[in-house]
């Protein structure tokens, strides 16, 4: 089978500074997966270099057999990426935002599916409504709705509950979970052991641009709870 994601011996230096060293890392189609590690692990580094948004010093990477920088195309065709940044364009409406986003992706306007994505995120209502008058959570919300425009299999969410209230984590937990049931790859980047506990099977722990664990998500918390308690802590 095809893995979903393939990484290996990827690195990444900002001069000095190893972002990432060496990773190895194979994602395979339908997993729940966590990249879990303290700030600057290198967690956005490695999604920045699968969406293309950054070039690894070193090594390869693939997205369902596409390679990001030889097949840069196919293989941005086939992810979703959810960024940990709100970035919106503040002039369009929100059913705007998922036109234009369409079109990056050379898609014909399908309005059935635009209207699908409204409603499963709650969006209906605010259709029509300006990028900027939505509140923080439904901004959130519009960012999921983006990645999703162009039906990837893959998808990729970069700390998608940081800084959000109870409520609205648990209906975005319940969102990806119903992704990942109908067939997607998730990769999920998380400070927060507890979420990827929630949601996760496999997950792998990056600290200084290193995997210093890969485990299924059982193991990890109940076989290395010592372990996880020094991540957590740190
Ligand atoms: P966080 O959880 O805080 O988002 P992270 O695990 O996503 O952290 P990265 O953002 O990938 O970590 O950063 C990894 C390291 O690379 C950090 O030391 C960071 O300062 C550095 N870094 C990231 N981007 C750049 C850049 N454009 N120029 C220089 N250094 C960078």
């Amino acid at each position: 089978m095809t893995p979903a994601i393939e990484i290996q011996r990827l690195g990444k230096c900002y001069g000095a500074l190893v972002a990432l060293d060496n990773v190895d890392l194979v994602i395979q189609p339908g997993e729940f997966f966590a990249l879990l590690g303290p700030n600057g692990a290198g967690k956005t580094t490695l999604i920045s270099i699968l969406a293309g948004l950054t070039r690894a010093s070193h090594g390869t990477a693939s997205v369902m057999g596409y390679d990001v920088l030889s097949g840069y195309r196919e293989a941005r065709k086939r992810l979703g990426v959810v960024p940990q940044e709100l970035v919106y364009d503040p002039f369009f409406t929100v059913r705007e935002t998922l036109v234009i986003q369409s079109g990056y992706f050379g898609l014909k306007r399908n309005d059935v599916w635009i209207d699908e994505i409204l409603h499963h995120l709650d969006l209906t209502e605010k259709a029509h409504a300006n990028v900027r008058a939505l509140s923080g959570g439904m901004k959130r919300r519009l960012l999921i709705a983006q990645a999703l425009v162009h039906k990837p299999p893959v998808i990729i969410l970069d700390e998608p509950t940081a800084g959000v209230d109870v409520d609205l984590r648990q209906s975005l937990w319940q969102f990806i979970r119903q992704l990942n049931l109908q067939g997607h790859t998730i990769v999920l980047t998380t400070h927060y052991l507890e979420e990827a506990e929630a949601l996760c099977n496999r997950v792998a722990v990056l600290k200084q641009g290193k995997i210093i664990a890969l485990d299924s998500m059982h193991n990890l918390v109940h076989s290395t709870r010592g372990y996880t308690l020094e991540f957590r802590l740190s």
